[in-house]
């Protein structure tokens, strides 16, 4: 599994500081939320079908295993086959083999963030065979070395500038700044990947139990240039991708497009059932779904958390997200970002390697508006940090969180004792004078721990009189 690598205060400094990339978030962000919104209107029975799905997601991941052992035995019936995957490594050895079993030399993959959770490419890569990725916004980002900022825009934190600049120095081409220029030359590099690969690599949007179908949805048709050009198909989905039965799909079709890009539709539903038939002409001669846990199975196992594995990955709620909207996908420090991230990566990479994502949230609770399953996410949150909080008193960790706990005990006396609250508003009063700014309405950088407030947000100075003083003064003036 990847490590947590990022700090996500200094990693949101530095995005907060790069004008490109605020503006790229703003200008991407702004289009994807309009579009949704026109799209949700045009629905008479939107709150309807968010019910419906999430009614449907309840009850799967309340009887997965039945559900995924249905979905084995389908695909198993219809000639693929299904494969179990505890972990990422143990997910990565298992597609190796196959590949090396099936002598492949090259490999395309259309965007699936299950292989990047997992960091497929680098598996690959280390076992000697070439991967591509077929998706625009994830070629754009393996070129460029980097890991995606969004759900579904992975390369949203790049310029058309930035793009171009990339393309003309790594594919040796003139600088095109048009996008259909840019588009023709990636089309033009990746059709030539798509004839030689062996194995097609994809993710899954949904995986219908009682039909043995997986079920992807993509805009660019690479993803069925994959799943049906190569010989050898291989989709790796988690556990939570499976859906009871086919008529659900109408669902979930319904909402997943409209949330994540405001189309009715997405232009390509891909719906494979198993390898190419006998007598079939087209499609690949074997196919392998591996079914990925990955920490899943513990979120399972919380009553309060476990709505984090409705999650269908539209990316509404990053759109939404003020917090995302300013920092980026990148600050996150992980596959997946925004308030999805901040629930979804502390699960499963564990609190010590993810801590401060669940702080990472003003919990205005607007992605729970947009949540087209209606994940509770701020609620998610707050169950999130105070296990946080439990999790570092119980390695008795001296820093943040004894300070916090000592501050609230101290507010508690100061609500109960208003004495004690005036008096602390005085002693606030003349320890400020070395940090109030000279206009006078705001203090300067606190020190630690308050520059944790100071470095983001304004803190008004102290009034000399506090206002219950100047209340008292003024009843006596006007004796009400
Ligand atoms: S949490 Fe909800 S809004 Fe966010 S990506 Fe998942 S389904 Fe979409």
């Amino acid at each position: 599994m990847g490590l947590y690598r990022h700090d996500f205060n200094k990693e949101s400094d530095k995005a907060l500081k790069n004008e490109n990339l605020q503006r790229a978030l703003r200008f991407t962000t702004d289009r994807f939320r309009e579009r949704r919104k026109a799209a949700i209107e045009a629905v008479d029975d939107w709150e309807n079908l968010r019910s419906l799905a999430r009614e449907i997601k309840k009850e799967t991941i309340s009887r997965l295993d039945k559900y995924l052992e249905l979905l084995e035995e389908n695909i198993v019936e219809t000639g693929g086959l299904v494969h179990w995957a505890k972990d990422a490594d143990e997910a990565t050895k298992i597609i190796i083999e196959i590949a090396l079993k099936g002598k492949v030399k090259s490999v395309v993959k259309s965007k699936s963030m299950a292989t990047e959770e997992i960091e497929l490419n680098h598996a690959l890569d280390k076992a000697g065979i070439e991967a591509i990725e077929t998706d625009l916004g994830e070629y754009i980002i393996q070129l460029a070395k980097e890991t995606p900022s969004h759900i579904i825009a992975p390369a949203i934190h790049k310029s058309k500038e930035d793009i171009s600049r990339l393309f003309s120095e790594r594919l040796k081409v003139p600088y095109y700044t048009e996008p259909e220029d840019l588009t023709r030359i990636a089309r033009d590099k990746l059709r030539q990947k798509f004839l030689m690969a062996d194995m097609g690599v994809s993710g899954v949007n949904f995986a219908v139990a009682e039909t043995g179908t997986i079920v992807i949805v993509e805009n660019e048709g690479n993803a069925r240039l994959t799943s049906t050009l190569p010989r050898i198909h291989l989709a790796l989905m988690g556990i939570e991708k499976v859906i009871p039965r086919f008529e659900d799909l109408a669902v979930f079709l319904s909402i997943l497009a409209r949330s994540a890009t405001g189309q009715k539709m997405s232009s390509y539903v891909s719906l494979i059932t198993g390898p190419k038939r006998k007598g079939e002409k087209d499609g690949p001669e074997e196919f392998h779904l591996v079914v990925l846990d990955n920490g899943r199975s513990n979120i399972l196992d919380s009553d309060e958390t476990r709505e984090s594995l409705y999650c269908i990955r539209c990316g509404a709620c990053l759109n939404i997200c003020p917090v995302y909207r300013k920092v980026g996908g990148h600050s996150y420090g992980w596959v997946y970002s925004g308030p999805i991230g901040a629930i979804i990566s502390p699960q499963l990479l564990g609190f010590s390697k993810a801590p401060d994502l669940p702080f990472a949230s003003s919990l205005c609770g607007a992605c729970k508006d947009v949540c087209p399953v209606k994940i509770d996410i701020p609620k998610v949150l707050l169950e999130l940090r105070k296990t946080v909080v439990e999790e570092n008193m119980k390695l008795n960790r001296v820093g943040v969180s004894t300070l916090k706990s000592l501050g609230i005990k101290l507010w508690r006396l100061s609500m109960e004792y208003p004495w004690i609250y005036t008096h602390l508003l005085t002693v606030a009063f003349y320890a400020q004078k070395l940090w109030v700014r000279p206009k006078g309405n705001n203090m300067k950088l606190l020190p630690y721990p308050f520059s944790k407030w100071t470095r983001g947000r304004d803190l008004p100075v102290f009034a000399e009189k506090p206002f219950r003083k100047r209340w008292k003064e003024k009843r006596n003036r006007y004796g009400i």
